[in-house]
């Protein structure tokens, strides 16, 4: 299941990307079709598939992933100017590629979604 996935392969440096950030618990780099000036996605190095599989050990993952998430918003400039951090969850909400991810988006006032 990992061996497919897209961000696993990304991980393993299967699939060539620009990787802005690392550590062991996560990586980040630009969403391929950016939806605002700045779009990144900061995704846990282990395979979650869904808020839904982590457990308690997770907990500190996950504010990690905010953590990196305020960093790259920080380096990319739109600390200041607001941002979003997003994870879709499951079909309703969109997403498409089925490791868990958190959306750094900015750089342009975005409105309300959903
Ligand atoms: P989601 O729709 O929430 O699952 O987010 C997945 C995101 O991954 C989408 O915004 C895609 O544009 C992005 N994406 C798909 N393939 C790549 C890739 N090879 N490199 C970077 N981002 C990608
Ligand atoms: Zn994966």
């Amino acid at each position: 299941m990992t061996q497919d996935c897209l961000f696993c392969r990304i991980y393993r440096g299967e699939i060539p990307s620009d990787i802005l950030y690392h550590d062991d618990l996560a990586f980040a780099i630009r969403d391929i079709a950016p939806r605002a000036p700045v779009h990144l996605l900061v995704i846990p190095t282990r395979h979650f598939v869904l808020a839904d599989d982590l457990d308690a050990s997770s907990e500190a993952l996950v504010g990690h992933l905010f953590t990196v998430g305020r960093e790259m918003a920080r380096r990319e400039g739109i600390a200041t100017s607001g941002y979003r951090l997003a994870m879709n969850q499951g079909d309703h909400a969109g997403q498409t590629v089925d490791h868990l991810h958190v959306h750094v988006i900015g750089g342009r006032p975005l409105g309300r979604e959903g």
